[in-house]
């Protein structure tokens, strides 16, 4: 029989949104459960993406030419250090391939984006957390946990379940803090909807060993194009082309990404409307008496007083028809994480959690 490697067979199954619920005609099932956006992509995206079909029978460009123009003139960054992912986990996973292997560590703080956990260990890397406080990363506990044996440090800016975000400044104490054979990866999954609040870190890559991520899945709502794309230093992006697959990104998809990026209006109305209506449910769950973290992504995580008052939460809107994800993965089985959907969908599952709040007093 034949066995896998052992840092494999050791491995857990990476953990998918269960997306089981009841629902009916009237009220069908509502996701709110894997940050999709609440929004069809830019109508400018979706016609690029057909118009591109003609080329199906051609492999796609491998150096994704145009897309990488669109990303360098819209961000103002160099298109030659740009590289592009099948969604910007793949370009994690590049990076891990190429910098962390057996006997090495890879360092993210306590709530960090689970995929950093499994490239890590995809690659037989030992994976650490650093506590966070209030739920927001901590630099100085990060740069306390850092070990002779670690090779990288994972920062997802803003925060991954948590929606929280830390400043420019606080970055590049990280990064000043760190040593020159430390790989820093800031992953900027939700960085269009935080782009108003702090400057934006592109410049960073400059200083070395460090890696600013983003993608096209969130923001731009093309998630299902799986388009990611990173600023690398010239070296580092010399390597991570040796292990990508030179033809990871489909010409629909590329087409639809280019096309989105240079939609900047669409995409910005989107952020703006998304983020009144999570400041809006976010208020509400406050008025229930319900804590959320600020956050500054496109979803907003729940605390409930302990895990099994969001069991019942999660029970009592799963039979409303309506999907969150748990967060029991991350160490907070306490908390759900409730993507922003439609207007209906949040004031559905506000219904639902007001309505389940009366019969719990104090949860
Ligand atoms: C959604 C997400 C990603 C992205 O994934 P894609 O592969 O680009 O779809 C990366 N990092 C974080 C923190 C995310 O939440």
């Amino acid at each position: 029989m034949i066995t896998p490697n052992a840092h494999i067979a050791a491995m857990a199954s990476y953990a998918l949104a269960d997306l089981s619920a009841t629902g009916d005609d009237a009220r069908p099932i509502v996701s709110l459960a894997q940050n999709e956006s609440a929004f069809p992509a830019s109508p400018l995206a979706l016609e690029a993406a057909r118009a591109a079909l003609v080329d199906a029978p051609l492999y796609p460009d491998p150096d994704w030419t145009e897309l990488r123009n669109a990303l360098a003139k819209t961000y103002d960054v160099d298109a030659q250090n740009t590289l592009c992912g099948a969604g910007s986990m793949e370009l994690i996973d590049c990076l891990m391939r190429c910098y962390a292997g057996p006997g090495d560590h890879v360092l993210s703080s306590e709530f960090g984006y689970a995929f950093f956990r499994t490239a890590a260990q995809a690659v037989g890397a030992g994976y650490d957390t650093a506590p966070e406080l209030e739920m927001t990363v901590s630099v100085d506990r990060l740069l306390e946990v850092v070990h002779d044996r670690t090779r990288i440090v994972c920062v997802a800016n803003p925060g991954n379940p948590t929606g929280t975000l830390i400043s420019r400044q606080e970055l590049v104490r990280l990064r000043d803090g760190l040593a020159d054979d430390i790989l820093l990866i800031i992953d900027e999954a939700y960085g269009e909807f935080s782009d108003a609040l702090e400057e934006r870190t592109f410049d960073l890559v400059a200083r070395g060993n460090t890696v600013v991520l983003r993608t096209l899945s969130k923001a731009y709502g093309l998630a299902g194009m799986r388009v990611g794309w990173g600023v690398f230093p010239s070296d580092t992006a010399g390597e991570i082309r040796k292990v990508l697959n030179p033809n990871n990104i489909s010409v629909a998809s590329a087409a639809a990404a280019r096309a989105a990026v240079l939609d900047q209006d669409y995409m910005r109305m989107v952020c703006v409307e998304t983020a009144a209506r999570r400041d809006r449910f976010a208020e509400q769950l406050r008025i229930l008496g319900l804590t959320p973290p600020e956050s500054h992504t496109n979803f907003v995580l729940i605390p409930f007083a302990d895990a099994s008052a969001c069991v019942c939460a999660d029970a009592a809107l799963r039979t409303a028809g309506i999907v969150m994800r748990g967060m029991a993965g991350y160490g907070l089985p306490q908390c759900l994480r409730a993507t922003i959907g439609t207007e209906e969908a949040m004031e559905r599952a506000m219904e639902c959690l007001a309505q389940w709040s009366e019969k719990e007093p104090g949860s």
